[in-house]
């Protein structure tokens, strides 16, 4: 099987159920376990066990190499081990970097309007980079893309539900030209009061039940789904 991985950082299950967002649950879906050692879930630390199958030293994190971390280029990786597009992802030499934007867009009703409209174009290019790869590279085991939409405007808002149907009703346009790939959905945590909270969560369009695995066993997860 070949597959579709789409990472949709900060996506609540709970939210996605409440609001009956249909595709991003899928055909089956469940929590991931993303304790990596530092309370506050730093979502580099987590997409760094998914990549890489094990976790980064939570002694040596501390929230200064964050940025460093989400545009480095870590090595060994899973898509290392197939033949992967990788639009754009977390610590995977990431260009969709927002330092000192969250910051800005809560300082005046202006800068936050312009930090959304900033926001919604990436995820429309990535979206589109996406579309033109599941076209153009039927031969690619993997293609993986990462959007930050949903974590960030749930920094922004308490309550985001708007930008959840937003990008639910988006997904189609992607499994509509996916062909038969596998497509797998992963948030790395949920949000609360505007804080990263809780569990992250799986869901496939396929009927394999992934149980409730380790953010680390994705690597394990993912060579037996390309199987
Ligand atoms: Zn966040």
């Amino acid at each position: 099987m070949k597959l579709l991985i789409i990472a949709l950082d900060g996506c609540d299950l709970e939210i996605a159920k409440k609001l009956n967002c249909k595709n991003i649950l899928q055909k089956r879906y469940g929590y991931v376990n993303n304790d990596v050692g530092v309370p506050e879930l730093p979502s580099t630390l987590i997409w760094y066990a998914f990549l890489k199958g094990e976790l980064y030293p939570a002694n040596k994190y501390n929230p200064k190499i964050f940025y460093d971390l989400l545009s480095s280029k870590i090595e060994d990786t899973i898509f290392d081990e197939y033949n992967s597009v990788v639009i754009d992802f977390p610590c995977y030499g990431s260009t969709d970097v927002f330092k000192g934007e969250i910051r800005r867009a809560l300082s005046s009703e202006e800068e936050k309007t312009k930090f959304i409209l900033k926001r919604l174009r990436k995820f429309h290019e990535k979206f589109e980079r996406t579309k033109s790869a599941l076209k153009s590279r039927k031969d690619a085991d993997i293609i993986a893309v990462h959007f930050y939409l949903l974590d960030l405007m749930q920094h922004i808002y308490k309550d985001a539900s708007t930008f959840y149907i937003f990008v639910d009703r988006c997904l189609p346009a992607l499994f509509n030209i996916a062909d038969d790939r596998l497509i797998l959905i992963v948030s790395d945590h949920g949000f609360k009061d505007r804080m990263h909270h809780g569990y992250g969560f799986w869901s496939l369009n396929g009927d394999m039940d992934l149980g409730f695995p380790h953010f680390k066993d994705f690597r394990s997860i993912i060579r037996r789904l390309l199987r």
